[in-house]
Parts: C-alpha cells; structure tokens; sequence
C-alpha cells in the first residue's frame, strides 16, 4: 500500500473528477493521501476531501507562490490547524523561482509570511510542509532562526542538492520525492535519493503536475505515485514493497494525527 503524501485534489483539474481517481487509486493500491492547501480560499475545500473521505487528510497553509491572496496570521492558521483531519501546517517556504522582475530583497513578504506559517507549526505540534524553489540557503536560516526543527515535517518535492538535504534532515526534516526523481535528466536528484536514508524518505505526487515516467506530461494524479516508489526502490537496490512500506510508516510518524486505521479522530499532541 502507498501514501501519496502532498496532492492537489481540490484544483480543477482534479476537483471534478475525484471519485474516477479514488478508482485508480484503489487499482493502484494508494490506499491514502494528504490534501494540500495552497491559500486560505482554498482551505475549505481542501478540507471538505479530508472530511468527506476517511483516507484522505488535510493540511492548512499559503503557499510563497500565492499572490493576492489572504494573508494569514498565527491565529488564522491556529484555528485551521485545530480543525478535525488537519494533520500539517503548509504548504509554506520560499520560492526565489519565479521573481517576475523583483529581486530577492524585494521577496521579504514571502519570508515574512514562512515565519509565520513556523510559529503557527511550533505552537499546534503540527509538522511543516516545506516548498523550497531557488531559495534554499534562506529557508533553511529562517527555520533555523524560528526554531522550525522543533515543529520538525517534510521538503516537498525535493530538487535541491545533496547539501542542501543534509541540513534539512539535520534539522530533523525528512524529504519528499515527486515524479521528478523518475524524468531521465534527474541523475543528480537520484544521488540525492540514494543518500537520503529510506527511514527518511516520503513519496507524493504533487498533482496534478508532474506526472512521473511514463505517465510524463499528462496530468498527474495520486494513482501514480507507485511509479515514484518503484524507482526509489531501483535506487536504493530493494523491493518495491520495501520503499512502500517504509514511506507509509515513516507518513505515519511524521503526520502523527493520520491513524493506521481509516476514520478513527486522531488524538490531540
Ligand atoms: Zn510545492
Ligand atoms: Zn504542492
């Protein structure tokens, strides 16, 4: 069974089609996901998935790339952290990627709004979803700085290099890889994999974005994330169901609300 631990089942391109995906999912032996919030618009309907079904769970958090949008205060996130099935704050970091025009200085409200997301984390006991893009000296001084190793979660989509992993999972961050890890020029990535110990290691999707090989420029969706397993598996020299096993439990520990057991409330840290 595998975990896809950070999807985007509430944007269109997936949002009306939900119960066609459930059906892949349980072909796919994905028997659970975590849904992620991008803006605090979108909050309600990122968490009406986790509530509606029992294997899907919820996460409260603007994304850096959120441009005119609410912004959110501690107290915002508090409160979405506290609600039943909401099991990280995120995602949140920063993303020096996309400047259109501003320089890094003029960014400050990106990193103004990831301090926030850290204290928000810190108090609920809640764990981090990290988004790092271009920008991952100063997400890792501001977590440093905001005592987010405290809060401790995940680097999503991980496509740093293999330093910039080993001062996240020294920060007591695991690291998440996506389809990118299984796309032919990603030979410095699969380094990074190879390093990262399995015991560390999550697997998502991302979707609807990229979709692993072979399923490479179509939309992507939470069935696929097998495909991610498979070539963890090929890096790491073992099994399938050993990369299976091990990113479920280690979802598991990290997201400590989720329960093995579909629908039971998890407890309150
Ligand atoms: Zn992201
Ligand atoms: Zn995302």
């Amino acid at each position: 069974m595998y975990v896809d631990s950070h999807c985007h089942l509430s944007f269109p391109e997936l949002a009306d089609r939900i119960d066609d995906i459930r059906a892949q999912m349980a072909q796919a032996s994905v028997d659970r996901a975590l849904c992620i919030c991008t803006t605090l618009e979108e909050f309600p309907a990122v968490h009406a998935l986790a509530t509606r079904y029992d294997n899907f769970w919820a996460s409260a958090g603007v994304h850096p790339d959120s441009e005119d949008v609410q912004e959110p205060s501690v107290a915002d996130l508090l409160a979405l952290g506290a609600m039943p099935r909401v099991v990280a704050i995120g995602e949140t970091g920063l993303d020096y990627y996309r400047l259109a025009g501003r320089s890094v200085a003029d960014m400050a409200w990106q990193r103004q709004r990831f301090r926030v997301h850290i204290r928000a984390a810190r108090t609920s006991g809640l764990p981090l979803v990290v988004h790092t893009r271009s920008a991952s000296a100063d997400t890792l001084a501001i977590l440093k700085e905001e005592g987010g190793d405290a809060a401790g979660g995940v680097f999503h989509c991980f496509t740093e290099t293999l330093a910039t992993a080993r001062a996240a999972l020294d920060l007591g961050f695991d690291i998440s890889f996506s389809g990118i890890l299984t796309f032919r020029n990603a030979t410095e990535l699969r380094e990074v994999a190879k390093f990262v110990p399995l015991e560390r290691c999550l697997i998502e999707t991302d979707s609807p974005y990229l979709a692993p090989v072979p399923h490479r420029g179509r939309p992507n969706n939470p069935s696929y994330v097998p495909w991610v397993a498979r070539c963890l598996a090929e890096i790491k020299r073992c099994e399938v169901e050993v990369v299976a096993a091990a990113t479920s439990a280690n979802f598991e520990r990290l997201f400590r609300r989720v329960f093995a057991e579909p629908g039971s409330e998890p407890p309150r840290s």
